[in-house]
């Protein structure tokens, strides 16, 4: 999309993301992480207590042990900017959307193709290849076809707030040992977010906030890690679901085992946006060749969640 000159241009902010480990144990898994995105070719830094707080003295650094960052291409990009561009430019290239609930899956007699979707107006969807990329209610779709997939939505709340003494430089992603994180928002304000300690799957419709965990929980973590947040004032708040993969928090991505011509894209457990465009490519490419041409991802097919291999990474959110 480059090239065409009506795409706007794309808000990147490379502003990185801030892992603090409180212990030697997480604090190994960013040694770790680091050799591996190192080798490659990311520019992530390790960095002692002292040297995060040379850089950002705004941060309470007493109780950790190691940082880790990436300041080139790691930040916040406009996703829904690009989500519409991929959307407008797919539809000038000959894709048809068609606005609707899939209700039913239809199978052949043998029950290893299917063969065609009923819609909630009543329109029978026929075709050759069907993929499952319904977020966090995966599982529900993939029943519909007789399939159990381990994807459940699991809340995650967001907070805006704006600070009554912004920062003096930009407040990377910073990923609190706690688990709760906090990033730069823009004109003084940040926006944090997490979810309680409690975490169950919740109704595919239940998106209430839980005020007592701002109150009691956020505030004091935010205020405790970035003292300057201690006078702040909350002007947006909102929940919404990650696709939660229950085995591994990873995405399950392929065809399935039995029914070939049915597709997982699914599973992206919170971290599906910056996986996209990857994961966009490679549904492609099996869906038109039949196998992985320009990264394998075989890693996270169908097949992992019946012999339980996990594919876990270690620093996610
Ligand atoms: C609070 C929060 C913060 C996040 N932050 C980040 C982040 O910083 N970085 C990152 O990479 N990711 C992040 N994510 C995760 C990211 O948003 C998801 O991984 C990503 O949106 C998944 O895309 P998807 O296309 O798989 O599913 P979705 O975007 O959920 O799209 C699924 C679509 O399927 C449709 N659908 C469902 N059922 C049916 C049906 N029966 N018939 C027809 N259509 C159906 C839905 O209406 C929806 O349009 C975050 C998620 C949350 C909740």
């Amino acid at each position: 999309m480059d090239y065409d000159i009506r795409v706007p241009k794309l808000t990147i902010k490379s502003f990185g993301y801030m892992y603090l480990a409180a212990d030697e144990s997480f604090a190994k898994k960013l040694r770790n992480n680091q050799k591996i995105q190192a080798a490659a070719g990311a520019a992530t830094e390790l960095l002692t207590p002292d040297g995060i707080k040379s850089r950002y003295p705004f941060y309470n650094v007493d109780d950790i042990k190691l940082g880790s960052i990436n300041l080139v291409n790691e930040g916040y990009w406009d996703s829904i900017t690009v989500f519409e561009w991929m959307k407008n430019k797919a539809q000038e290239n000959g894709v048809e959307y068609v606005e609707n609930e899939v209700i039913e899956i239809i199978k052949n007699k043998s029950e290893d193709q299917v063969i065609s979707v009923k819609l909630a107006s009543g329109e029978i969807i026929t075709g050759r290849k069907f993929v499952n990329a319904t977020g966090p209610r995966a599982a529900v779709v993939s029943q519909m076809a007789g399939i159990e997939i381990p994807v459940e939505p699991r809340k995650r709340y967001s907070w805006i707030f704006k600070a009554e003494k912004p920062l003096d430089r930009d407040l990377p992603l910073t990923i609190d040992p706690s688990g709760f994180h906090v990033r730069e928002n823009g004109g003084g304000t940040y926006q944090a977010g997490g979810h309680g300690v409690h975490d169950p799957a919740v109704n595919f419709d239940d998106f209430q906030m839980d005020n007592d965990l701002w109150e009691n929980t956020v505030w004091p973590i935010l205020f405790n890690r970035i003292p300057q947040f201690e006078s702040l004032k909350l002007i947006n708040q909102w929940a919404g679901h990650y696709a939660m993969n229950t085995l591994d928090q990873n995405a399950i991505i392929g065809p399935h085992n039995t029914v070939q011509n049915f597709f997982f894209q699914n599973g992206f457990s919170g971290h599906g946006t910056q996986q996209a465009p990857a994961m966009g490519r490679a549904i492609a490419e099996i869906l038109t060749y039949g196998c992985y041409k320009t990264i394998d991802m075989s890693a996270f097919k169908y097949e992992r969640l019946l012999n339980g291999h996990k594919v876990i990474e270690e620093a996610i959110i």
